[in-house]
């Protein structure tokens, strides 16, 4: 059997018209002899609508009850989807996690897949059906529904195209591939013909959401070529892969940016040894994941300032918790919401040397500030003033040559 996977993002769904274009890219496959598995997301915003109607009903609201919601938005268009390939004269019908079943592990609302079953839709592929599955949901142990990560639809088709052995798996959405940053921003960002899961998992990580980091982690463990795409137009898009199979000569693939940081400063610490650990306790037991740290040098049991950066919706948690850290003393704490992380991102920069150089002389000579660094072998992030966002994505873009691809 030729299966091929495909799957449709929130906006190549988003409207009655679009979810017939949808029905027809999937016609068009199955002509040409696939056997075609559909994942599906929800429509665009049915996600943020149920998560803002949780949020009102209960502050404290159980993840498990949230999950049994979250996971309406792709039970809705995956039937949707199947009903008009039926009026069109196909055979098919939606299925959902627990119908095939669709096993997961993990926390409720960011669960992993770690089992599909095969037989039933590979007997419905056989019969001539084109199976619509609901993305971003799961069933565990306790045979309770579960949902993915944010934007996790990316993995339901990832981990069906490794279970199902697809010959292709294909990301069908509003872009037309993986750019070297934000269309949406930077009207110059290029499309890139091939990237490796590494460049890519960082990208997708420190912001550029066009993929769900997680999937892109399955993908590579899996070696699992997949292809970004748009739903709206049809042109070549973005190959993800294997390092071995991309020739590229430039040593920035992408920028990555990020507009939901919040910074954390604490003022005057009463430095000793320990004190860092103390700050961050309270925070990794609350499930708080710390970003980006500095602190200064000061001589011990002198006074220090450290400063750190959260997801902005871990902001008023993360604040209770450090005002009620009774094992730290400080003069006073400075919160700000203004701030973006722009991150530059490629695998050549393990063998080239001067690049931090560059990035921080390109925004200097644009005045701007650079309020907190962080580096691994492939990234270099750096925390800016949000009203600098947009012009420091530009400064560096051009740095880097990407303008020019
Ligand atoms: P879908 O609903 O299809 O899953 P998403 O909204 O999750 O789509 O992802 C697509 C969006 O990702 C694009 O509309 C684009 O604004 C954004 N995006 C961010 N960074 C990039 C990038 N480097 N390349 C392409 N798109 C990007
Ligand atoms: N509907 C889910 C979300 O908005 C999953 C997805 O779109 O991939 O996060
Ligand atoms: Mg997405």
């Amino acid at each position: 059997m030729k299966i091929i996977v495909i799957k449709f993002g929130g906006t190549s769904v988003g409207n009655l018209n679009r979810i017939k274009k949808v029905a027809n890219i999937i016609i068009s496959y199955i002509k040409r002899k696939y056997k075609v598995i559909v994942i599906s997301s929800a429509m665009s915003g049915v996600t943020n609508e149920l998560l803002l109607k949780i949020e009102k009903i209960a502050k404290e609201f159980p993840d498990a009850e949230k999950d049994v919601i979250l996971s309406t938005g792709e039970q809705v268009a995956s039937a949707l989807i199947a009903g008009k390939l039926n009026e069109l004269g196909y055979i098919s019908r939606s299925w959902l996690s627990w119908q095939i079943p669709i096993l997961t592990e993990g926390k409720y609302n960011s669960s992993r897949i770690t089992n599909i079953y095969k037989n039933k839709i590979l007997s419905y592929l056989k019969k001539g059906g084109t199976p619509i599955i609901a993305g971003f949901q799961g069933v565990n142990s306790d045979n309770r529904l579960t949902t993915l990560e944010r934007g996790g639809s990316d993995a339901s088709a990832i981990m069906c195209a490794k279970f199902f052995k697809a010959k292709e798996c294909i990301i069908y959405t509003d872009v037309e591939g993986v750019f070297t940053t934000d269309p949406r921003l930077i009207k110059s960002a290029k499309k890139i013909k091939k990237i490796s899961y590494e460049e890519m998992l960082e990208m997708a990580s420190l912001g550029s959401k066009v993929m769900q980091p997680a999937s892109i982690q399955d993908a590579r463990l899996n070696r699992i070529d997949v292809k970004v795409k748009s739903s709206f137009k049809k042109k070549s898009g973005t190959l993800i892969t294997k390092k071995k199979k991309i020739f590229n000569n430039n040593v920035i693939r992408g920028i990555s940016f990020t507009k939901n940081d919040a910074k954390f400063t604490l003022v005057g610490i009463k430095d000793r040894p320990g004190v860092a650990a103390a700050i961050f306790k309270p925070l990794y037991e609350n499930s708080v994941n710390v970003d980006m740290v500095v602190q200064n040098i000061s001589g011990i049991g002198r006074e220090t300032d450290l400063t750190f950066t959260i997801k902005i919706d871990d902001l008023y948690k993360t604040e209770k918790l450090v005002k009620k850290n009774k094992s730290i003393k400080f003069k006073k704490l400075i919160i700000d919401k203004n701030v973006s992380k722009v991150s530059i991102i490629g695998v050549g920069m393990i063998t080239t040397p001067g690049v931090t150089y560059k990035m921080f002389q390109a925004l200097a000579q644009k005045k701007i500030n650079i309020e907190v660094i962080s580096t691994s072998e492939i990234k270099i992030s750096v925390l800016v003033n949000k009203k600098n966002l947009k012009k420091s994505v530009e400064t560096l873009h051009k740095e880097f040559k990407l303008d020019s691809l």
